[in-house]
């Protein structure tokens, strides 16, 4: 229920003044717009800045700034700032009468000479646990407070004043004075040091030239390390100094590096390679030069990790250090351009992983991961869940103004667009992928390029234009689906054609030109592939004609293509009874993958991937397969069945998983996926027995419990009110005092099913600012929590209208773990209904955020419509589930 104090909070947040407003002047007007960015870019050149800043356990620092530039032609000159504070304005050493109307200070053309000019200030800007460019985090542990910056996208013009655009890259003299006892760090080498008056005033030395969303510095009683094969220096909080796999960090940077200098041919660019653990970060990482940040809790395993951690870690290292190339040494000229520098970075963090593990001693751990297999797994299926939407965008974003850009990332720029590279790089062939981006990089040095400077030169490496390839793919909207069809008589393939159409409507009519593998499998036989060119919609595979029909036919080997593939029913049939037979892993990953896609399409009933996955889940060996299985095992268990359905199976699952977990036989990482997911999953009163019993005997299922498994059982009994689950929850919390625990003990307690913890907590997230963002996101799951989604409806529309805040006041990646709890959290009509009003009355709100709302409402959709057409289908399965 929403209270009326909840009614007027966000009328007086403002959600919808946006909606209500007249257009925006394009110069002074909120944010960076492309139009200034433009005007600036034709005209300013040469920025430097010198900036002093002072900061501490206040929370404001101040400082004091030194614009220099050159203007072509003397003309009104525009510089952001967004701080509380601006004050003492000089241009050219003289004080002038400005306009600063707290987003933008106007000089007038009078004042600014062609040729070079200097303004100078005195501001200041906030730090703060969250909604600050100054991130301030307060370690319990032993009282010590650090603080980061973290600018990207459009938060540098709120820590300093400045042309806040990507286009304008610009060298930083940094001098940075903290309290005597701290260290700091920033892009620049530490020149010098010098104490005065409890003070210690770093002075760093100039930065190459960078955009401003790339600067950086951290501050803090921050312990480092220096070492490892390229002497990188690793910052860390002390309290956790002693957790950290030091060798093995320092490793993996240092072969990433040294893999990129050699494929790219040009050495690494910066002045130094550090890089820090940062708390409560908000994102994976972050590329800055000289300050390339990590999530500390991704980072440090509070419990032995399980492979897909460790793989995670390794792929946001080699995500991180690709950006020293692609994004900072050369930038996009605009952030509609994102998907270049992340669909880049973390394609090229798979290439080099593949290059690296190809090279790697046979029979050693590197040699036995295929990367291109977790980047299929870790990419596409997230890809192609929004981009079959109709809130898909294009690759390349349309953007008006910087504060909107938080809404270009997502799924589109992070796991589509290198895909679209992948397919790239297999359509021109290495040597003319790898010439192109060389010329690329020696093109454009500690420069900006788009889209069409990196096709040109791949292309001209290629002998082979991309222009139109480019079109399909980067400008146009959506994605396309690939439908098998296989005709076989008297044993012999008689037809085999592929099929490709839209996902959606939105995407107009063409065919997105494609060269994919497609494979013909028999059991005991040679797999049979064949390459394939589909220029049309409909493509006959002419080589299939007349051989052998195969067991099943997959249109995507090797995944190449990025496309939906749609299994023929035949193919479907045979898999469903023996997929586990597929003895190629990254194969067999792909068709788990292909099967689950036809049950999200309504295509194959839910109860029919729940028998094939609980028949193969015991047998299958590959840790990344299993967790797969697991993770889409659980969901049709939990959201896809009827009430009937899931009483007569959920038992069963439950068991299985339980059984896993316990079987000493396997593997930890294998073991500890299926304990995770029976917790998560637990809903019959003997496994939540279960649950609080394993409280006091200090292990599950064999596995020595942990702090966060432990947590994770506490919120389970909650979200389910066990009998005794606030009173185990009272004592977890005694027990457990560390700062960890207070987050942990926040995130359970959002699961309360009481309609007063949904009212505070729904409260907390918009008022209290010492709640940071890392606790509000990790506390959403547990809020929106399926069972009781009769609580929290009341919430989705004001969780909607609340979008325009969240955009404004949170960092990039909350937005859509905003809208995937509360949308997540609902299987019903009811609720989809609810949205598709929402919609339809808000006429006025923002594209972007309508995007961002179909996207999440998809998923929703189609588990009514798979709800609709196989859960009321009854128990018509018992026989089945015998074998
Ligand atoms: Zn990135």
């Amino acid at each position: 229920m929403l209270t009326p104090s909840h009614l007027r909070l966000l009328v007086a947040l403002g959600a919808s003044a946006p909606l209500l407003s007249a257009p925006a002047d394009p110069i002074m007007g909120p944010g960076v717009s492309r139009q200034l960015a433009a005007d600036r870019s034709s005209n300013i050149s040469g920025v430097r800045y010198g900036l002093r800043l002072t900061v501490g356990r206040t929370d404001l620092a101040r400082g004091s700034i030194r614009v220099q530039f050159s203007v072509k032609q003397a003309s009104d000159v525009v510089i952001d700032f967004r701080g509380p504070r601006l004050a003492n304005i000089a241009v050219n050493e003289k004080s002038v009468t400005t306009e600063f109307n707290g987003a933008h200070l106007r000089i007038p053309a009078e004042a600014v000479h062609a040729g070079d000019n200097v303004v100078t200030a005195d501001f200041s800007t906030p730090i703060a646990a969250a909604g600050a460019s100054i991130i301030k985090f307060h370690d319990d542990k032993d009282g010590s407070d650090y603080l980061y910056t973290l600018l990207v996208p459009s938060d540098a013009n709120l820590l300093f004043p400045c042309f806040d655009q990507p286009d304008l890259k610009a060298k930083l003299t940094l001098e940075l004075s903290v309290p005597e006892r701290w260290k700091a760090l920033a892009n620049g080498i530490t020149d010098k040091v010098d104490t005065a008056a409890g003070m210690a005033t770093y002075r760093f030395r100039e930065t190459d030239p960078l955009p401003t969303y790339l600067f950086a510095f951290a501050a803090g009683p921050w312990k480092s390390f220096t070492g490892g094969p390229r002497s990188t220096t690793l910052w860390v909080r002390a309290s956790r100094a002693s957790e950290v796999e030091i060798d093995s960090l320092q490793s993996q940077v240092a072969s990433a590096l040294t893999s990129l200098e050699k494929y790219f041919g040009v050495p690494y660019p910066y002045q130094q390679f550090q890089y820090m653990l940062s708390p409560a970060f908000p994102f994976g990482g972050m590329e800055h030069p000289g300050v390339t940040m990590f999530n500390e809790e991704t980072f440090i395993y509070r419990e032995p990790p399980t492979l897909n951690q460790r793989l995670g870690r390794r792929a946001t290292i080699y995500h991180e250090v690709a950006h020293q190339w692609f994004g900072d040494y050369v930038t996009m000229k605009w952030f509609d351009d994102l998907w270049l520098k992340e669909g880049f970075a973390t394609y090229m963090a798979a290439k080099m992983q593949a290059i690296e593990s190809k090279a790697a001693p046979a029979k050693s751990v590197a040699a036995s991961i295929n990367p291109w297999m977790s980047f299929y797994l870790r990419n596409k299926p997230a890809a192609y869940d929004v981009d079959q939407t109709a809130g898909t965008t294009p690759v390349w974003q349309q953007l008006a103004n910087l504060d909107q850009a938080k809404s270009n990332y997502g799924a589109i720029v992070y796991n589509k667009a290198p895909g679209i590279l992948k397919q790239l790089n297999y359509l021109v062939g290495d040597s003319a992928f790898r010439a192109g981006l060389h010329q690329f990089l020696v093109t454009h040095p500690y420069g900006n390029a788009t889209w069409e400077d990196l096709l040109g030169a791949i292309g001209t490496a290629a002998h082979r234009p991309l222009l139109e390839w480019g079109k399909q793919y980067i400008l146009r909207p959506g994605m396309p689906v690939l439908e098998q069809n296989v005709d076989v008589a008297n044993g012999k393939l008689r037809r085999l054609t592929l099929v490709q159409h839209a996902a959606q409507a939105l995407s107009g009519a063409g065919v997105w030109p494609m060269r994919t593998e497609v494979v013909l499998w028999s059991r005991g036989k040679k797999a049979q592939s064949i390459p394939v060119e589909i220029r049309a919609e409909t493509t006959i595979v002419a080589a299939a004609v007349g051989r052998a029909a195969p067991d099943f036919v997959f249109a995507n080997a090797n995944d190449n293509a990025y496309g939906l593939v749609m299994l023929d029913e035949r193919s479907a049939t045979w898999l469903g009874e023996h997929i586990g037979e597929v003895p190629d892993t990254f194969l067999r990953a792909m068709l788990w993958g292909a099967m689950w896609d036809l049950v999200r399409d309504a295509r194959l009933a839910p109860m029919q991937f729940i028998v094939t996955a609980l028949r193969e889940l015991p047998a299958e060996q590959d840790e990344q397969i299993a967790s797969g299985i697991v993770t889409r095992l659980s969901r049709a268990a939990s959201n896809y069945l009827s009430t009937a359905q899931q009483a007569e199976i959920i038992g069963r699952v439950e068991d299985l998983l339980l059984a896993g977990a316990a079987s000493a036989e396997r593997g930890y990482g294998l073991r500890k996926n299926q304990l995770d997911a029976y917790i998560s999953l637990a809903r019959t009163p003997p496994a939540t027995a279960r649950l609080a019993a394993w409280l006091d005997s200090g292990s599950t299922a064999g596995l020595p419990l942990r702090q966060p498994t432990r947590w994770a059982i506490v919120t389970r009994l909650i979200e389910r009110g066990a009998p005794n689950a606030d009173a185990l929850f009272a004592a977890e919390t005694r027990h457990d005092t560390t700062a960890n625990g207070r987050r942990s003990a926040f995130v359970a307690a959002a699961g309360r099913s009481s309609a007063a913890t949904k009212a505070q907590y729904f409260d907390r997230y918009f008022r209290d600012t010492t709640l940071n963002e890392d606790w509000a996101t990790a506390s959403l799951r547990a809020f929106n929590t399926a069972d009781q989604s009769a609580l929290t409806l009341p919430y989705l529309v004001p969780a909607l209208d609340s979008l325009p805040w969240i955009q404004k006041n949170r960092r990039i990646f909350f937005l859509g773990s905003w809208l995937g709890g509360f949308i997540g959290g609902h299987k019903s009509p009811e609720a989809l209904l609810e949205i598709d009003n929402f919609l339809n009355q808000r006429q006025a709100l923002p594209a972007d955020l309508r995007l961002k709302i179909l996207q999440t409402r998809d998923d929703l959709e189609r588990t009514v419509r798979i709800r609709a057409k196989y859960a009321g289908s009854g128990a018509a399965t018992s026989t089945q589930l015998r074998h």
